[in-house]
């Protein structure tokens, strides 16, 4: 079993570069994001629990989202590979991830880190905003979204480069040229995995 890591800034593009990959690697794509606004859309238990949080642009709860995790690998634990999207996204959720595939005789191929300038991040996520009109793509969220990514999610950078498994790939220009890149990555440590 392979597993897949994107994570970045909000707007770094890692949605949709992780949908890509895993139609090319044939891996389950597991975006957090996605299934919660599923949740809300369909007023599910779940999706109330957590709709005020991800409307202010906060983080759900660790708690949550280790659950979820858990058993959606115990799901689909015949997968070739998961390509996890927005998830970790602070460190216990790092360490427990580590722990639930340590279960299934299983550990994390690599952390891909898509480098997008902040500037740009903004340029991305307030015309995202006009797009798709998401209700966490207002300014102001926008904004607590980004101070809540350094906080907690940059600091994953220190716990992959120590565990060797980060790869930065640099998240700006040509999508097509973005995905070669993540491909060429991937396929690497793909290998490497089977020596
Ligand atoms: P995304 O589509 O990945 O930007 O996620 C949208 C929102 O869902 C985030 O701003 C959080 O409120 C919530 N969320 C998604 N994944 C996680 C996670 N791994 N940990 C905490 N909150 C999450």
């Amino acid at each position: 079993m392979h597993n897949l890591i994107f994570f970045g800034p909000p707007g770094s593009g890692k949605g949709t570069q992780a949908l890509r990959v895993a139609e090319k690697f044939r891996f389950i794509h597991l975006s957090t994001g996605d299934v919660f606004r599923r949740e809300i859309a369909v007023r599910s238990p779940l999706g109330m629990k957590v709709k005020d949080v991800i409307d202010r642009g906060e983080l759900v709860p660790d708690s949550l989202l280790i659950e979820l995790i858990g058993d959606f690998i115990l799901k689909y634990q015949t997968a070739q590979g998961f390509v996890f999207d927005g998830f970790p996204r602070t460190l216990p959720q790092a360490e427990a991830l580590d722990s639930i595939l340590k279960v299934h005789r299983s550990e994390v191929t690599c952390a891909l880190l898509l480098e997008v300038k902040e500037e740009e991040l903004i340029r991305r996520l307030v015309n995202r905003a006009r797009e798709e009109g998401r209700s966490d793509d207002t300014e102001e969220v926008i904004e607590k979204r980004l101070v809540l990514y350094h906080q907690h999610t940059k600091p994953l950078t220190d716990y992959y480069t120590s565990s060797g498994k980060l790869e930065v790939v640099h998240g700006i220009g040509d999508i097509e040229d973005i995905f070669r890149n993540l491909c060429k990555t991937i396929n690497k440590r793909i290998k490497a995995e089977f020596r």
